[in-house]
């Protein structure tokens, strides 16, 4: 049985989503301590024992220690058994975790599953529903699978009430190289509201226009009309030949709508000015399915800790080998191939 200290690295819920994902593939079981001990409610929190227990029912697991607030569990899976699933979180906690804890099964298994996943579909700290649309199923598609979400209703953080609905049709894993951005075709900002005052999207819009320079006609305010709860997400869409990428910059009480716009636009900065086409989030998130693949390359901006731990998790399971070369502080190319 493979042993993960939940607390190494980074420390948080990405090192049991991987586990789960990766013991899901390859059949091997694991057990797992120090679940997210540095942090400030440790152990499983709901979207943790959803994500645990959507793996157990996909993978016919025997599991023990699945409760909330548990520090460890040890998970042995049987089967992969794709199908119609339906997974409730039961409170604001990220739907598109869950949903990346047991994808990389289900685009590999012997049929076609559509699940519908109930929570938190803009939740600050994970990927956004958009982010799941634009930027990682596309690459995922790229890859061989097909895979549609459609976002039935939005979640916000801290209310949720949030669904969305995937369809996958498996197919065995191609590797990808992501070395060059291309051109960039489409740059566009979205400014969406919730039950808040529309002047909120509207300055956030504002300090794009006036930071990247941008005209309006790429400029979105968006009233949502069926959230549960209140929310506000700005997203900066790049659109380049090669890759979209997604910057999210999510409302908070107590931090101004020009705060938020700016740190959005940051990231976008960065982003543009280092010409690679994987942002940093999409760098952690496609090690797995690109070492599912047995192979594949990217160039991305520094490695996040997420994403150094993500690779030393992967090794646990997979013999594959994963280097991460520096052109300069802020270009790195990172190669996946079979060990
Ligand atoms: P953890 O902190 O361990 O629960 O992992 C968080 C995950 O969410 C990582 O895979 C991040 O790449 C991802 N994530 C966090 N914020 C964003 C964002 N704004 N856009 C896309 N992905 C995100």
């Amino acid at each position: 049985m493979i042993t993960i200290d939940g607390s190494y690295g980074e420390g948080g819920g990405q090192i049991l989503r991987t586990s789960l994902a990766l013991s899901l593939v390859t059949g091997k079981p694991f057990s797992i301590s120090n679940i997210r001990a540095g942090r400030k409610k440790p152990g499983l929190m709901r979207q943790h024992l959803t994500a645990v227990n959507a793996a157990a029912e996909i993978g016919q697991a025997a599991i023990e220690g699945n409760i909330i607030g548990s520090q460890a569990f040890t998970f042995e899976p049987e089967m992969i058994k794709p199908g119609n699933f339906h997974f409730a979180i039961g409170s604001a906690g990220s739907c598109t975790l869950v949903f990346q804890t047991i994808l990389p099964a289900l685009l590999i298994a012997g049929e076609p599953s559509e699940i519908i996943l109930e929570g938190g579909t803009h939740n600050p700290f994970a990927p956004p529903f958009d982010f799941l649309e634009k930027a990682f199923l596309p690459v995922i598609n790229r890859m061989g699978p097909k895979v549609a979400a459609v976002l039935e209703k939005p979640g916000f953080y801290p209310a949720g009430g949030g669904r969305f609905r995937v369809s996958i049709g498996p197919a065995g894993l191609n590797g990808i190289d992501l070395l060059e951005r291309g051109n960039i075709i489409n740059q566009t900002a979205r400014a969406s509201v919730a039950n808040l005052p529309v002047n909120i999207a509207n300055r956030e819009l504002k300090v794009i226009r006036e930071k990247l320079e941008w005209g309006r006609e790429r400029l979105k305010a968006v009233e949502v009309e069926n959230s549960q709860g209140p929310g506000n997400i700005l997203t900066v869409e790049i659109e380049s030949d090669n890759i979209t990428e997604l910057f999210t910059g999510f409302g908070e009480k107590g931090i101004s709508a020009e705060k938020v716009a700016k740190q959005t636009v940051k990231s976008v900065q960065e982003y543009l000015a280092f010409n690679v086409p994987v942002g940093r989030y999409l760098a952690d998130q496609l090690l797995v399915p690109m070492a599912l693949a047995g192979g594949g390359k990217f160039r991305t901006l520094s490695p996040t800790k997420h994403t150094q731990t993500n690779v030393e998790i992967i090794k646990r399971f997979l013999d594959v080998e994963i280097a991460m070369n520096a052109y300069d502080q802020n270009q790195w190319e990172i190669e996946i191939w079979n060990g």
